[in-house]
């Protein structure tokens, strides 16, 4: 449920996406912040101009009908004035009231009062002789100028018809007292006014407004009561009137009617007022503006950032994608592989810096750095439980020449079959590691109290896993079957440093190297005894070319027992061990590469004596043997160096003859076949060592410029009782013979030996029997005889 909210949320979780959305939130805020302050200042503003709008209705009207009553009164005062000045006459006043009626329909009747209350003279004769002397109208007209509220027609009611609402009809009263010539009030002059004026005043003033609602007008009494009102009006009086009414809120003005001068009418008070929703709808109208404004430019916002910020963001996520396609490459033993669905790019960024920190980056597994870690977290809980850990250190067998011959790719992919294996094999919280080329490490815990228990449990587990190997690999390059080594060292109580320890995995895992490959070996103290030597050896050695090292020669004789020539053995006249034998430093020397220096120095010995000789007629034909070893043969500028010697010593090269095991044809092949062809070209002549030990193919043989086959020591010491050993020398010496080379046999101590392989068809000799490796001055010494040779042949 979260995953399937997290999948459909993460198109916008990529960085891009949340840098976008971040500026449209931001564009929105500040849109929301722009509409609130300009909104608030405006809002302010719009409040005030609706009541101000308002207000000039109110006003208007009040001016409005305070001037038409104003007015009224003042006609009416003057016609009071020229009655009374008896500027009419008394029957022209009927007349006279007649037409302003008929001037002014706002007039609903006018009328001529004595002081009794008895009406002289009305317009339309209506309630002429009749009295209306307990009108209120009257009574303060006796008193002075007056100005009425409107009232229902009482006395009038039966003349006039109702209005279009049906509404009883209405009359404001205006009434002037009648002064005599002594200021004595004589009588009344009484209008009724139209009440409909004041809607019609009201209609005029509201009609033509451009509002979006209606406005709705009422009019008070100078007591505060309703003189004119819309219908729904809750408030019973002025006083009562609120803002807030059932029917909905409203913006209210009110302007007040002053009274008409000299009178004690009017004091109204206009009262203008219109629904919030229209008062205030441009209020309105700016705030959806301003959201439209600020969605807008939230809008614009995030659409501009996504453009740019894109454009600033693609690297990152083009580095992110990477490492997720890189991911989903190679990763096995994942334990972010899960969440990498949802993960936008800095958490794949995250993850990737994580796993340059602690993966190894191919195959997925655990680094160098982190396997460290795994060592250390075993020592310390061997050292808090006393049981035993172990450190598997397995190395592929021949992976070198797998990567030359497959190419890196393959070799990489099986790397990652590797890896794969080893994890399904393992228990899942096993630490398993890649620490470099096709190096893995496995940190087992927790296997015993018993060492040698725990010993043959970790062996067991590496054993496993070498079976398990004997199944090949499927790649995408093939099938193959790769085998493993495995250097085992077993985590004890007894302090260690992790360095230390994987050290010692090595030694062990060289030593099943040593073993024949496809093994498992554990470390022994031994081991690091014999390392501890080595190291010092090897320092030895280094210090020990060439000032310790000496030559001594070997004879090599002919059948007739003639001296033709010698091998160079080499020496090491250790300072305290003595005389070291080549047999033990040699192969150190080769490994560690101190050979080729060695062999130069050799070299360089075996040329110059040649010189010294090349002019003695007792010496000038010897020739000598110089051992090659196999890497010293290998190396790229090998014919050069031979070539530079030579001609730095003069040495004739005919005299010059190199010793090649059959070893030196295990690498590479075509190589050495080139070389050799070079080197012949320069005149020297070719032994092939140690022959019968090897595998020589005659193919090879064959395309070989040889010159002589030697005949291992190993056959000749058995020859005389043997007759197996005598088959095989038998078949060298056919071969030797089918390739038209000579055959030289070495070991040869006794003379039965001897007299067996030249019964054989040997032709050549060396061995105890003619002499020991001698120091040259020996050797120089003997160099004329003739050994035996001629004894056994009789002469
Ligand atoms: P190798 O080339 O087979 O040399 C012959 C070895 O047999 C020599 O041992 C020699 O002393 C020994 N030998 C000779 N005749 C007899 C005999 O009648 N009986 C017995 N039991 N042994 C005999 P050495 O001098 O100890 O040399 C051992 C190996 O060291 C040589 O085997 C050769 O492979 C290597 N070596 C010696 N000198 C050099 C060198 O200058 N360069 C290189 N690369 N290797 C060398
Ligand atoms: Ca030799
Ligand atoms: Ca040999």
């Amino acid at each position: 449920m979260k995953d399937d909210l997290l999948a459909m949320l993460s198109p916008f979780r990529s960085v891009r996406a949340r840098f976008a959305m971040a500026m449209g939130i931001l564009g929105l805020a500040f849109g929301l912040l722009l509409t609130g302050i300009i909104g608030y200042r405006m809002e302010r503003n719009l409040r005030d101009a609706a009541h101000d709008s308002l207000d000039a209705i109110a006003t208007n009207i009040a001016h409005r009908l305070g001037q038409d009553v104003g007015n009224r009164h003042r006609e009416v005062a003057l016609m009071a004035d020229l009655l009374t000045n008896n500027l009419l006459f008394q029957d022209s006043i009927g007349q006279v009231i007649d037409g302003l009626k008929a001037r002014q329909p706002v007039y609903a009747w006018i009328g001529f009062v004595d002081r009794h209350g008895k009406v002289l003279a009305a317009t339309d004769g209506l309630l002429l002789g009749k009295s209306v002397g307990s009108r209120p109208w009257f009574k303060s007209g006796m008193l002075g100028s007056f100005v009425g509220d409107p009232h229902e027609a009482v006395l009038l009611a039966p003349y006039v018809t109702p209005g279009e609402d049906g509404e009883p009809p209405r009359f404001l009263d205006v009434a002037v007292p009648l002064l005599d010539e002594k200021k004595a009030v004589v009588g009344v002059l009484g209008a009724h006014l139209y009440w409909d004026w004041v809607r019609s005043v009201v209609r005029a003033e509201t009609e033509d407004l451009d509002r979006k609602g209606p406005v709705e007008v009422l009019i008070a009494d100078d007591q505060g009561q309703w003189l004119h009102t819309p219908h729904q009006v809750v408030a019973k009086n002025l006083s009562e009137l609120q803002a807030k009414t059932p029917f909905g809120e409203y913006v209210v003005a009110r302007q007040a009617i002053k009274p008409v001068a000299n009178t004690n009418g009017l004091g109204w008070t206009v009262v203008v007022r219109e629904n919030v929703d229209y008062a205030h709808a441009p209020i309105k109208d700016n705030r959806r503006f301003m959201l439209l404004f600020a969605t807008v430019l939230a809008i614009v916002f995030a659409l501009f950032t996504w453009v740019v910020g894109g454009k600033v963001v693609q690297p990152i996520v083009r580095l992110a994608r990477a490492t997720q396609n890189q991911n989903a490459l190679a990763y096995y033993g994942s334990d972010t592989e899960g969440e990498n669905a949802h993960a936008d790019e800095t958490q794949l960024l995250g993850q990737f810096m994580n796993r340059l920190a602690h993966r190894d980056l191919l195959t997925g597994l655990s680094n160098r750095k982190e396997v460290n870690t795994h060592i250390s977290q075993a020592m310390e809980l061997t050292a808090a439980t006393q049981s035993h850990g172990a450190l598997l250190l397995l190395n592929l067998d021949n992976f070198g020449v797998f990567n030359n011959v497959k190419g890196y790719e393959a070799g990489d992919q099986i790397l990652v079959a590797v890896a794969k294996r080893l994890g399904s094999l393992l228990e899942e919280d096993t630490a398993l590691s890649r620490i470099n080329g096709d190096e893995f490490v496995i940190v087992l815990q927790d296997l015993g109290q018993e060492a040698e228990q725990a010993s043959a449990r970790a062996v067991a587990i590496a054993q496993k896993i070498l079976r398990s190997f004997t199944a090949p690999f499927s790649i995408a390059a093939g099938t193959y079957t790769v085998h493993a080594s495995f250097g085992v060292y077993l985590i004890s109580t007894e302090p260690c440093a992790v360095s230390d320890a994987l050290l010692y995995a090595e030694l062990a895992l060289r030593k099943a190297k040593h073993l024949g490959k496809n093994q498992v070996a554990v470390f022994t103290q031994a081991m690091q005894t014999e390392l501890a030597a080595q190291v010092k050896f090897e320092e030895e050695l280094t210090a020990a070319i060439p000032s310790q090292l000496a030559i001594l020669y070997q004879p090599q004789v002919n059948e007739h027992g003639r001296i033709e020539g010698a091998e160079l053995l080499v020496r090491w006249r250790h300072p305290e061990k003595g005389m070291v034998s080549p047999g033990l430093f040699i192969p150190l020397a080769e490994e560690t590469g101190l050979i080729t220096h060695i062999g130069r120095w050799v070299m360089e010995a075996a040329c110059r004596q040649i010189k010294q000789w090349q002019d003695d007629p007792g010496k000038q034909h010897l020739v000598l043997a110089v051992n090659v070893s196999a890497k010293e043969f290998a190396s790229q500028d090998y014919v050069a160096q031979v070539q530079r010697i030579l001609n730095e010593t003069g040495a004739t090269p005919a005299r010059l003859k190199i010793e090649l095991t059959e070893s030196a044809l295990a690498s590479d092949v075509e190589d050495v076949i080139a070389k050799m062809h070079a080197l012949k070209e320069l005149g020297l002549t070719f032994s092939l060592d140690d022959f019968g030990t090897g595998f020589s193919s005659l193919s090879y043989l064959r395309r070989m410029p040889i010159d002589q086959l030697k005949i291992d020591q190993s056959f000749v010491r058995n020859l005389a009782r043997e007759n197996n050993d005598a088959s095989i020398v038998r078949t060298v010496i056919a071969l030797g013979n089918s390739l038209g080379v000579g055959v030289i046999a070495e070991g040869v101590e006794e003379l039965a030996q001897k007299d067996r392989l030249a019964q054989l068809g040997c032709t050549h000799y060396q061995g105890y029997l003619y002499g020991k490796p001698m120091p040259l001055t020996d050797f120089e010494r003997m160099s004329h005889l003739v050994l035996l040779g001629r004894a056994s042949a009789g002469q």
